[in-house]
């Protein structure tokens, strides 16, 4: 099928049909992404406006940016401030304030800070430069991945280490089940951090709480197809994994990609900022990657004193679905992409960002 096919107007028109007729006498449905693309096209796209009024679309904990606690962003600071290195790290990530600066704030007071698009960038950069560089490793497993698979196949400048504030999707979300921190009726889950884990680690997800877990695809078509199965999974009470981004995404995941993770990574637990520390949601280096782990090649120093959250930000409540973006008081009028006052508000995969894009105004 051309990708054109999974925007159709008179397709997506249908399948909203359908799932109206099919959820006609349904109680509420809670279904939660945990992709910020998949909110990004469901603005985008007015999808909600598609919607009946029972089956609420929730974001989840789905960008990596709002997920990075303020203890890693202050402790990067302090250690680059004090010894004179340079941060390198992606765009969005310097402009996500920590207890009192963000990197890009910090670089006024003296921190040294170079925007890079990926890590090849920050190789380069390294080669040329006569100070230390540390690269602040950002991202779900789609990141990590890449990421682990360069480490093991290149050799690198010897002045270049890394921070990783890594997570892993499966396990951020299964333990925020656990810990009773979602009130969901289904998932959709992300094509793609899934192209790497695959969905096998979501069967858990799926057979513990009793969640149907349907993984899509980004274009109008696919997030409603998935709407559409997983009603059809409620309604045959059934409740299991399904893939609708077969074009994509295999069962099984990337097994190359796995191997790079497993090779390198240890899966730890990990602060996700606003919800606390999250068992087995985290990828640090392992051992034998200490020479290039800044953490312990540096004994960088972490203060327990740190402010997730600025006075009256909601980003928490909104990354577990409790409210909407347009709930939080100051979203709009004090806080907007050129003023973030959370992480939400700040990539462009941060919800509070996509419901800017379509509501907000300065
Ligand atoms: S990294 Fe990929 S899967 Fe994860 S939130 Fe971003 S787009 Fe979605
Ligand atoms: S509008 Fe701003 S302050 Fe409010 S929750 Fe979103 S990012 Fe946080």
């Amino acid at each position: 099928m051309q990708l054109s096919k999974f925007k159709d107007k008179d397709l997506v028109l249908a399948l909203a049909q359908s799932i109206k007729v099919k959820s006609k006498n349904f109680e509420n449905l809670r279904i939660m992404h945990v992709c910020g693309t998949h909110e990004n096209s469901i603005v985008r796209y007015a999808l909600r406006d598609l919607l009946p009024e029972n089956i609420k679309l929730l974001a989840g904990p789905g960008c990596p940016v709002c997920v990075t606690s303020s203890k890693d962003i202050d402790a990067i600071i302090n250690y680059g401030i004090k010894n004179n290195c340079t941060i390198a790290t992606f765009g969005d990530m310097l402009r996500v304030k920590g207890s009192n600066y963000s990197l890009f704030s910090a670089s006024k007071m003296g921190l040294s800070v170079k925007m890079v698009y990926g890590l090849d960038e920050a190789i380069d950069f390294a080669k040329k430069s006569r100070q230390d560089v540390i690269f602040f490793s950002v991202g779900f497993e789609t990141t990590a991945a890449p990421i682990a698979s360069i480490i093991k196949s290149i050799s690198l400048p010897e002045n270049l280490s890394f921070f990783s504030v890594h997570k892993y999707t499966p396990n951020g979300v299964l333990e925020l089940l656990k810990a009773g921190k979602l009130n969901i009726d289904a998932l959709i889950l992300p094509g793609h951090a899934s192209i790497v884990s695959g969905l096998v680690p979501y069967e858990k997800v799926s057979s513990d709480f009793k969640l149907p877990c349907v993984a899509a695809g980004f274009e109008p078509v696919d997030i409603l197809s998935t709407i559409l199965m997983i009603i059809n999974q409620i309604e045959n009470n059934t409740c299991k994994v399904e893939n609708e981004y077969e074009r994509l995404l295999s069962y099984e995941g990337n097994k190359l990609a796995q191997k790079a993770l497993n090779d390198v990574f240890d899966i730890v637990p990990s602060i996700w900022r606003g919800l606390g520390t999250i068992e087995n949601s985290g990828f640090e280096f392992k051992k034998t990657y200490d020479f290039l782990n800044a953490k312990v090649k540096f004994n960088i120093p972490f203060s327990e004193d740190y402010i997730e959250e600025q006075k009256g930000c909601r980003c928490a409540e909104v990354i577990l679905g409790l409210i909407e973006p347009t709930q939080c008081p100051m979203f709009s009028k004090v806080c907007n992409p050129h003023n973030p006052v959370g992480p939400c508000m700040v990539s462009d995969e941060g919800t509070c960002r996509n419901w800017w894009e379509v509501k907000g105004e300065i």
